[in-house]
This record gives C-alpha cells, sequence and structure tokens, in this order.
C-alpha cells in the first residue's frame, strides 16, 4: 500500500542543531500538518525557532534516541532525520547506533545532512510510498 509520509522524527547533535533547525524552518511549509517527534532539546529549538508543534520526547543521552527507535520498530515513523555529529564522540553512542540499525532495519528514509534531506523531501516518494518491511514476524 502506498502511503504518504505522515511522521518524521528530528534528531540533532548540539553542533548540529542549528543547521537541523535552520533546515526545518526553510521546509516549514511542508512539514506544516506532518507530525513531527523529537530528542527533547532538538525538539526545544524547532518548536522555538519554527513554532510547529513538535512532540519532544527525552533528551538523547537521557534515553531519547531508544525512545524514537521503539517508535520505528512499531511502525510509528516513516522518515528519520537525523544531524549526527561526525566530529565530536558521544556518551550514548550505543543508542546512537541502535537508533540508526533499526531505522535502517525498518527500511525507513534517513537523512543526516542538510543535503540529503534536501533530496528526501524533495522526491516524489514523499507523498506515496510502498515501503517494504522485514518480513520478521511478530
Ligand atoms: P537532544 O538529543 O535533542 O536532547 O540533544 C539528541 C542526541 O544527542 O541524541
Amino acid at each position: 500500500m502506498t502511503d504518504p509520509i505522515r511522521t518524521i522524527a528530528l534528531v540533532a547533535h548540539d553542533n548540529r542543531k542549528p543547521a537541523l533547525a535552520d533546515w526545518v524552518q526553510s521546509n516549514r511549509e511542508q512539514l506544516n500538518g506532518l507530525t513531527l517527534i523529537s530528542t527533547g532539546t532538538t525538539g526545544g529549538l524547532i518548536a522555538e525557532r519554527t513554532e510547529l508543534p513538535v512532540t519532544r520526547l527525552k533528551s538523547g543521552p537521557l534515553g531519547g534516541d531508544q525512545q524514537i527507535g521503539a517508535r520505528i520498530a512499531d511502525g510509528e515513523v516513516d522518515m528519520l532525520i537525523f544531524f549526527w555529529d561526525p566530529l565530536e564522540p558521544m556518551p550514548h553512542d550505543p543508542d546512537i547506533r541502535a537508533l540508526l540499525r533499526l531505522a535502517t532495519l525498518w527500511n525507513i528514509p534517513i537523512a543526516s545532512n542538510e543535503s540529503t534531506a534536501d533530496f528526501l523531501i524533495s522526491s516524489p516518494c514523499f507523498q506515496a510510498y510502498d515501503r517494504a518491511v522485514p518480513g520478521l514476524g511478530g
């Protein structure tokens, strides 16, 4: 069944938060009306900058990445925009790897930088896509 993108998860590490907030602001019109979920600090910044409603989960280091991963496994997320920081080690690296693993496993489109996010949001697949999900049962 083809479906439009309805729910987008937004996450950014500290050095990348301004870039993600700018990207959301630039694409505000298209994102308006979609369900946006986010780790705590990222979500606060995006809501403040763009005034879009954002469901804020826990901060990443406190379990927010895991919460997003769980929602992906529950089929509640259609796209992950995750501007992770390639220059800084993170104390919650295992959680970050787990989130990226689940997003990859569940065949969720993932953008880790502005250009990929631009490609995703301008794709015709944004409006209608038949995403295959793993046949693991359960
Ligand atoms: P934050 O979490 O939005 O609460 O900063 C992001 C992360 O570090 O994974």
